[in-house]
């Protein structure tokens, strides 16, 4: 699958990307005032590129960790058998804490994870994803914060790859095969 041709056409500029993050920070910084610490949980790894722009524009103290959970291999298809690969360095009984996730398709990954970190017992539990694809949905889940609701098309960039490429693009594009 990799080894076919293909190009990216661009779909959320990077500019415009900027200016939704600056929105959803705001609401975020809003909706967790006063807290003594914000636990940041990003979801490796796509959501890497994300996370670093949100938390700078998030006006509370923050504390910022990882957890990588397996969703996709190397292609396109999506797996509903969610692993944990990488676990959180940090507590988060009691913690407010906001998980930050690339894409939310079929649902499977984020529901995991939220059972998952519900379990731990957080005094309170957010979710911010950038991109959504409400058309794939599988298990009724919803992040708190959504950036862009996209069309069912596989897309790159800003952090989120094809067969570990294009995670470096400053933009979301998507991928059109040449091949047909
Ligand atoms: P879900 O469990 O909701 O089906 O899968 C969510 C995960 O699948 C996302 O976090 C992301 O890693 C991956 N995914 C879903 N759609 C796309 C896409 O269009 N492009 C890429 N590269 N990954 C996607
Ligand atoms: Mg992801
Ligand atoms: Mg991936």
């Amino acid at each position: 699958m990799p080894d076919r041709p293909y190009v990216i056409d661009q779909m959320i500029s990077a500019k415009a990307i900027a200016a939704r993050i600056e929105a959803l920070a705001r609401e975020i910084t809003e909706a967790f005032r006063g807290t003594d610490k914000l636990v940041v949980v990003g979801l490796l790894r796509g959501s890497f590129v994300f996370i670093a722009d949100l938390v700078r524009e998030i006006d509370l103290p923050v504390e910022v960790d990882f957890l990588e959970a397996s969703s996709y291999g190397d292609g396109t298809q999506s797996s509903r058998e969610v692993r944990i690969l990488k676990d959180l360095r940090g507590q988060i009984q009691g913690r407010d804490v906001l998980v930050v996730e690339d894409i939310v398709d079929t649902g499977f990954t984020l529901t995991h994870v939220k059972h998952l970190l519900e379990s731990r017992e957080p005094r309170r539990l957010e979710i911010c994803a950038l991109l959504d694809k409400p058309s794939r949905r599988e298990v009724p889940i919803r992040a708190t914060w959504t950036g862009f609701e996209i069309p069912d098309e596989f897309v790159v960039g800003y952090g989120i790859d094809f067969a570990q490429r294009n995670r470096n693009l400053p933009y979301i594009g998507k991928v059109r095969f040449l091949d047909g």
